[in-house]
Formats: structure tokens, sequence, C-alpha cells
């Protein structure tokens, strides 16, 4: 089941949570915003029991203002629907909000300054969605959410484990890593099968195979 039963005050909270977010300068990459000044705000189902977290919004999503757009975005949505998942039952955001800039290329999101800001956004997210699982895509993810001090790991080494629990971030969270989808349009099939096997895992672990 990827859609949890109807729970209004879930909904609310998710609401304001995305009012205040909405408006957030409390790192150096809010006044280089796109969309109205606002910020990359996350979509998907307030009820979901599977959350997907990218690691930093690019160009297109800057100009749209939503995740996983443009051809990195089709390719997760096609992704999802091979495995039989509709995009719109789960929550899709990113650890950091707002586009990293660097000369006006995108570029991986600074870890002392962006990530261990913005991270406490995704710490409420979590908290008032209250995922069963938590994809992590890519590497700033993965390590931001399980936690790891050396930012030389190996994403394949988490394959091998498939799925973590870290209550550190909820009690009884699951985490599941895969590549990031603008990794896979660079890869081949091999990767994208590897992908979809990830988010089987997931739906094994909410019960939805
Ligand atoms: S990246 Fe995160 S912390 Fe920085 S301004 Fe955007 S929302 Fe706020």
């Amino acid at each position: 089941m990827l859609v949890k039963p109807f729970d209004y005050s879930r909904r609310v909270s998710l609401d304001l949570l995305c009012a205040e977010m909405g408006k957030c300068d409390k790192c150096r990459l809010s006044p280089s915003r796109c969309k109205n000044n606002m910020v990359v705000m996350p979509n998907g189902s307030t009820r979901a029991n599977i959350m997907l977290v990218g690691e930093a919004p690019g160009k297109n999503e800057d100009e749209c203002g939503d995740p996983f757009v443009g051809l990195c975005g089709q390719l997760l949505t096609k992704l999802l629907e091979e495995v039989g998942v509709e995009r719109k039952n789960l929550f899709i955001t990113n650890v950091v909000k707002c586009r990293p800039f660097d000369n006006n290329r995108n570029r991986q999101p600074d870890w002392e300054i962006e990530v261990d800001t913005c991270k406490t956004w995704l710490a409420k997210e979590i908290r008032e969605l209250n995922p069963k699982v938590v994809v992590a895509l890519g590497k700033v993810p993965t390590r931001l959410l399980t936690l790891q001090d050396d930012f030389k790991f190996q994403m394949r080494d988490f394959f091998k484990v498939n799925v973590v629990h870290y209550e550190a971030w909820k009690k009884d969270m699951k985490i599941v890593a895969a590549w990031h989808p603008s990794y896979l349009l660079r890869k081949g099939e091999k990767e994208r099968e590897e992908f979809k096997e990830c988010l089987k895992l997931a739906m094994k672990e909410i019960g939805n195979v």
C-alpha cells in the first residue's frame, strides 16, 4: 500500500511546513532562486508510505519549482511506472531545497554549509510524513541518512546491505539506497535494472509486492 488512510492533521502540518520552508533564507543559496524566489518544494502524496529523497535541484527544477523535472524526472517517472508505481503516490523531496550554484553550472551541494543547514527541513518532512521507507537517491542523501562519516563510501556497499534501519531519523524507518536518476541518464541498462530492484525492495518493505 503506497498511500496511507487519510489523515487530515498530517496534510495540514505538511502544508504548514511547506509554507514555512518556501521562504527559507537560512543559507547562501536563497538569493539565487528563480521561481518567485521560492525553494523547490516537495511534491507527491502527503499520505505516502515511501519518501524519495534526491540531492538538490538543478536548473530545470529551480525554474519550475518542482523536484525531478526535465530528462532526469522523466526517467524517474518511467522507471517507477515500470515497477508499477505511480509517481503521485510517493512523496518526493531533496536534501537541499535550493539549487547549488557555481558559475551557473550544476554542482553538488556543499556539505558543511548547505547540507548541514538544510537537513533540518528534511528531518521535519520525515517527522510530519512519517514514511515507512525512505529511498535515498544518490550519494548525498545516502550519506546523510545513514550518517556516514566517510565521504568516500561506495553506493554499491549499500546495495549489499539492501535495507538499513536508522532510528536517528525516525523510529522504525527503513532506508533503501538507490542510484540517482541523473546518474542513470549516463549509464546503461544494468544500473537501471538495479534501480528498479531498489524500488521493488522499498515496495516489499511496505508490504506491496
Ligand atoms: S538550501 Fe535549504 S537552508 Fe538553504 S536557503 Fe534553501 S531551503 Fe533554506
